[in-house]
């Protein structure tokens, strides 16, 4: 297993795995430790040493089973990553209490990366004003939190500001070869390589779009290397974008967890002409998009509430990937008060987008074209 050197005084492993897709047991979403717990000892037997959980996964369990878990090992011998839930806080006091909870959770006197979970202008102008990050300054110089980093989902603007702030020790963006341009992107990337902060990857193959290819799609890759699945060649992707420390990988089942493994022992970086195969695929993915919403959000608040970059994205995960299963789990987490057809034509996000996209007559589809794919067997 390949391992990472440019944290002081730290060597994690690659791959890191993610704490928010363990097995669970069918009908209850309770995590079935059973199971989870092989997929954690194979991990560590296959040399995975950076685990990541947080306070919201698993509605709460996340933290507390990875604490159970890995309570069988010796506390040096792994990374522990978990995160503040900053939409949660309001005040200093109430931040301290989920610390001092999470590290009784997570059984352990320290957390080795510590994030402030899900960063976006709201929410780090709220952690300032608050100055939540004396409070985790001062955990680290008591030596409960070793190294103080943020995840991050905003716009690339927003992403300089808070990475210029302070001197982070590390961050965690969303990256893979569909996502160079959305939120921080490869320019996110390159501005943390420039400041020497090392970063951490979440959704390597976009919450599992890319591990499914449709078939013509997908036929030039099983062409070129007929073992490899279409989530191999995605971390591969990631993994040969210099900067780039850790990528998270949630695993649910032995099958991923074996293919990780066998990705990362070691990883190989992707030739010239393989990168060129990666971009055709997603130039032939992006070309099944339904519009050019590249989620800015300028369009947005809609004075009738409509999630207006949330419903494109369904609609276009749904037309690029054809996944029955993401697209209903994305419909599902839209909140029924922001689905499009809320929209009462008033017009007033067209004069906003960027993007010039007729917004009224693309809402006016979605909810008709979304039901009548998850209806399909
Ligand atoms: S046209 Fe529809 S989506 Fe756009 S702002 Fe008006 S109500 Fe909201
Ligand atoms: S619809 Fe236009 S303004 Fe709204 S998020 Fe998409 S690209 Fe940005």
């Amino acid at each position: 297993m390949d391992c990472c050197s440019v944290f002081q005084g730290a060597s994690p492993s690659r791959l890191g795995y993610g704490g928010m897709r363990f097995p669970v047991v069918p009908g209850t979403g309770n995590i079935d430790e059973e199971k989870a717990k092989c997929l954690i000892d194979r991990a560590i037997r296959g040399g995975i040493t950076y685990f990541d959980t947080a306070w919201p996964y698993h509605e709460g369990q996340s933290e507390l089973f990875l604490g159970r878990a890995l309570s069988a090992y010796p506390r040096g011998s792994y990374f522990l990553a978990t995160k503040l839930p900053c939409w949660l806080v309001e005040s200093r006091e109430q931040a301290r209490e989920i610390l001092d909870q999470q590290l009784e959770r997570l059984q352990t006197p320290y957390v080795d990366f510590y994030l402030l979970h899900n960063l976006n202008r709201n929410m780090w102008e709220k952690m300032v004003k608050l100055d939540i990050l004396s409070l985790l300054e001062e955990y680290q110089a008591a030596g409960k939190l070793h190294r103080l980093g943020f995840s991050f989902h905003d716009s690339y603007p927003v992403f300089e500001e808070i990475l210029r702030y302070r001197s982070w020790d590390f961050c965690q963006i969303q990256l893979n070869y569909m996502d160079t341009e959305h939120q921080a992107g490869l320019r996110g990337l390159e501005l943390a390589r420039s400041l020497s902060i090392p970063v951490v990857v979440m959704e390597p193959v976009k919450g599992g779009s890319l591990a499914q290819l449709p078939e013509e799609v997908a036929k030039p890759l099983q062409e070129a290397d007929p073992e490899a699945t279409p989530s191999r060649w995605a971390m591969r992707w990631v993994a040969s974008q210099p900067g780039v420390a850790v990528i998270l990988s949630g695993m649910t089942t032995m099958e991923q967890l074996e293919d990780n493994l066998d990705t990362f022992s070691p990883v190989h970086p992707l030739s010239g002409e393989e990168e060129k195969l990666v971009e055709e695929t997603a130039r032939r993915l992006r070309a099944r998009l339904n519009n050019g919403c590249t989620g800015c959000r300028y369009c947005l608040p809609c004075p009738s509430g409509v999630d207006i970059p949330g419903s494109f994205q369904v609609w276009n995960n749904m037309a690029v990937y054809q996944n029955q299963r993401l697209t209903k789990r994305a419909w599902k987490n839209l909140d029924p008060e922001e689905r499009p057809d809320r929209c009462v034509g008033c017009g007033r996000c067209e004069t906003l987008c960027p993007q010039q996209i007729p917004i009224r007559e693309h809402l006016a589809q979605i909810t008709r074209q979304v039901e009548h794919f998850l209806e399909q067997n």
